[in-house]
């Protein structure tokens, strides 16, 4: 029998729109044509939510960030700062994002299935406790990996972002904490700024922050060499009880915001990786989370490709196939050396 798989998906999210935005309704209304067209949805479990309380986000974020998200969206304000735009309805569809990631915590720590994906948006990764910022308003992965520190007491969370953008929200919301080990991969230097091999948290949060800041041009064989020669191992000496993953698709090589050159394959790759240290640290229990991914037909793909593997399938879906070679490989040793130097994992 398949493993049992969990998504979670409320079309609530499209009141959540600016047509002209890269983050617009689309991604994830396609992203569910493709799951049924395929099929996925009669294998999958679908997950059921209520939008976080109000305590819920209060967890990683300050009551000024909510009142300002709340206000603005009230408003109609349009836009917070150049990229991140709120309708009336944008708290809402905020509050389901949190809280559907919740749920899928929810689904996997109670055993109901053994993985669950949150296709939600708005995104959640740069949201800070403080504000909200690049695209995101409130931080659903904190805010799923909180609720499983104070609900289930848990002590060791890896969340693994492959977004090609950093993580700065999530970075900023465990810096200081041993029981959240943040991985991440990103283009660098690029939006939003952060993200340096040397930031690796603060007090008894030092060495619970592992940033390997990555040149343009990085496909598959780049990525998969990181996550081999580094995740692996950050991972194993951790030893998780639950491992998040901010999936952001907008390192595939034909995303518009971004300069990687991953391919659909290559996604899955990483995600094989990262189910396998799941299966060998905590029972394979994982939630991901959606985050970015700006072209449609490969963000759709990728994340069917995403359900199959976590259900034990093979299965590709790629329309639109590898990327064409760069004139120069990036050499991505050097910054491979210098994040197992800087984390001790040669030793
Ligand atoms: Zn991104």
């Amino acid at each position: 029998m398949a493993t049992r798989v969990g998504y979670f998906y409320d079309a609530a999210h499209v009141a959540h729109n600016s047509v002209s935005h890269p983050e617009n309704s689309t991604r994830l209304t396609e992203t569910l044509r493709t799951i049924e067209r395929l099929g996925l949805n009669r294998t999958l479990v679908q997950i059921a939510s209520t939008p976080a309380t109000l305590d819920q986000i209060l967890a990683v974020h300050t009551a000024q960030e909510v009142d300002l998200v709340r206000a603005a969206s009230a408003q109609n304000r349009g836009f917070l700062d150049p990229d991140t735009y709120v309708t009336p309805d944008s708290f809402e569809a905020a509050l389901r994002a949190a809280g559907g990631s919740i749920a899928c915590v929810d689904a996997v720590l109670s055993g109901q299935v053994a993985s669950a994906y949150a296709l939600v948006r708005p995104p959640g990764h740069h949201a800070t406790p403080q504000r909200p910022m690049g695209f995101c308003l409130f931080n659903n992965v904190a805010i799923a990996a909180r609720h499983a520190i104070q609900r289930y007491g848990l002590r060791r969370i890896l969340i693994v972002d492959f977004d090609v953008h950093h993580g700065n929200g999530t970075q900023d919301a465990f810096y200081d904490s041993p029981d959240v080990l943040y991985f991440s991969t990103h283009e660098y230097p690029f939006y939003p700024g952060s993200g340096d091999l040397r930031e690796v948290g603060s007090g008894p949060g030092v060495g619970y922050t592992v940033n390997v800041p990555l040149p343009p041009d990085c496909g598959d064989d780049e990525y998969r060499a990181v996550y081999r020669d580094v995740l692996v191992l950050v991972a194993r000496r951790y030893a998780p009880e639950l491992i998040l993953v901010s999936a952001g698709y907008d390192p595939h090589w034909s995303d518009p915001l971004a300069n990687m050159r991953v391919s659909v394959g290559g996604f899955r790759d990483l995600l094989s990786v990262i189910s396998l240290l799941a299966a060998e640290s905590c029972q394979g229990r994982l939630v991901m989370t959606l985050e970015g991914g700006y072209n449609v037909q490969a963000l759709s793909d990728a994340i069917a490709t995403s359900l199959y593997l976590l259900q034990g399938e093979d299965t590709v879906v790629d329309t639109l196939g590898p990327a064409a070679a760069p004139a120069r490989r990036p050499d991505v040793q050097p910054i491979i050396e210098a994040a197992r130097r800087t984390h001790r994992l040669n030793d």
